[in-house]
């Protein structure tokens, strides 16, 4: 099938100084020259060319560069036009580019070629999307450590060992009879196993890569009217959930994220878990808060500290067993407050006073959320640093590949009975299928389609 030579605006939607259009295809040059003042022999490649565009209608002064194929981000013939960096402006250009016989890229279609062209690997592509969506300097070092390579070393050495043994089971079925090498479960077992491990490190990892590339997820709980609100609003530095003083005004989760230290810190106000719920509207929220828990890195736990623990405080503490948990006692700065009673001594949670209303202890709140966590991914980093182990997994699809990869292992190496080669060779070959889902050597249509349409127009 021809290849269509495709366009789009790469840089972001809106006025600046500078525009930028990509055109990538057989025919990006012919294209050019089509609204383009200057000759073919007058374009050097990799050399910015200043000339005049016309669409007719209007015309333009701009910079072209030039890169041929294959040295090039996709590996074809690509143009580049800086053009003034208006909205409208480039709109118009790229109508009339679009006439001239380029195509609209789809989102992540320079990517995807790239890819396809063999300029970039699967992880590689995926890590440009997370560095143009990086918000804190936490998300570029994952990026760097993933670009870095160690996790494709990893894949590939795992993608060599389950063809290798894929290759015996086949030979070993295919000519039984044959003065060929046999092989056995038990031969294969001992390398399966060395792959189970390495997966499972890598699944470990992936706590480790989350909080770089996603930060910290912190639940924040209590009941109805401690100052929930208040105290979030207070950690964001913004009015973002509604405060009043009636019970159960919250009924959905609000996220908000501050940067802290260079990492994400992502507060999730919840509705609360009131035991009398019964709208449906605060049933749903309960069922959100839950959800959060379970979810989260730490918990936020607010009491009000100026009146004894009741009942829903009970409760709400009973569902903390067992998690990262800060407690804060709010409303300090009431007279009644009184964090030494021996009311509020239950759980050995770190404890902060606060006052949301005056703004105390805000960020020794913040920092104990922080050092909490950090402090044990450190622990993990140590670890894995100890077996001089660099790769680390940062997204949740490579994770799921890596689950269902391990899964499949698992049912070969977990089996009671010796399973039969064949059955062997089918949750090897699924286990291949996931690992080569991540490194991109066997990766299917549908993910391709599905990895790159995340990526923005013009990438
Ligand atoms: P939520 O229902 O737990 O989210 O609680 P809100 O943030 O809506 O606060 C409930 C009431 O407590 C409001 O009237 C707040 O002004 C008040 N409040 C919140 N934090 C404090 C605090 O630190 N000190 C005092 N005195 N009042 C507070």
């Amino acid at each position: 099938m021809k290849t269509t030579t495709i366009a789009a605006i790469a840089t972001p939607i809106g006025n600046g100084g500078v525009g930028i259009i990509r055109i990538s295809g057989p025919e990006s040059l012919d294209i050019l020259l089509r609204c383009f003042n200057k000759k073919k022999s007058e374009i050097k490649p990799r050399y910015a060319v200043f000339g005049t565009v016309s669409t007719g209608d209007f015309t333009d002064e701009v910079l072209v560069l030039y890169f041929p194929g294959p040295n090039s981000f996709t590996g074809e013939n690509v143009v580049e036009i800086q053009a003034h960096g208006g909205a409208f402006l480039l709109q118009k250009l790229l109508e009339h580019i679009l006439t001239l016989g380029a195509t609209m890229a789809a989102p992540g279609e320079f990517s995807k070629r790239s890819f396809l062209n063999g300029k970039m690997s699967l992880g590689q592509a995926e890590s440009i999307m997370d560095k143009i969506a990086a918000e804190c300097e936490s998300q570029l070092a994952a990026v760097s450590l993933v670009r870095q390579g160690a996790l494709h070393e990893k894949l590939f050495a795992m993608e060599k060992e389950l063809v290798n043994a894929l290759a015996q089971i086949e030979a070993t079925l295919d000519h039984p009879e044959d003065d060929i090498e046999h092989t056995t479960m038990s031969a294969i077992k001992p390398k399966l196993e060395k792959i189970h491990d390495s997966i499972n490190c890598l699944i470990v990892s992936a706590n480790e890569g989350r909080i770089m590339a996603h930060g910290i997820q912190v639940a924040v709980v209590g009941r109805p009217n401690v100052g929930k609100s208040s105290l979030f609003n207070a950690i964001i530095n913004r009015q973002r959930s509604i405060v009043t003083d009636i019970a159960g005004t919250t009924t959905d989760t609000v996220s908000e994220a501050i940067l802290y230290k260079g990492t994400k810190l992502v507060f999730n106000d919840t509705a609360g878990i009131r035991c009398d719920a019964c709208s449906v509207v605060e049933c749903e929220g309960i069922h959100r808060t839950k959800k959060v828990l379970d979810d989260c890195d730490i918990v936020l736990a607010i009491f009000d500290g100026s009146a004894p623990p009741t009942k829903e405080d009970e409760e709400i503490l009973a569902t903390l067993k067992g998690k990262e948990v800060i407690f804060a006692l709010n409303k300090a700065d009431l007279p009644s407050f009184n964090a030494s009673s021996i009311a509020w001594k239950t759980p050995r949670y770190t404890t902060v006073c606060t006052s949301a209303l005056k703004y105390e202890n805000i960020d020794k709140l913040k920092e104990l959320i922080y050092k909490s966590v950090i402090n044990k991914v450190q622990k993990e980093k140590t670890t894995r640093l100890a077996k001089k182990d660099n790769a680390i997994i940062t997204s949740l699809r490579h994770l799921q590949e890596l689950l269902h990869a391990r899964e499949s292992l698992s049912q070969v190496l977990n089996n009671s009975c010796v399973p039969s080669l064949d059955m062997v060779a089918t949750d090897l070959t699924r286990a291949l299928e996931h690992i080569g889902n991540i490194s991109g050597t066997r990766v299917s249509d549908a993910v391709i389609d599905e990895i790159f349409s995340q990526f923005c127009l013009g990438k």
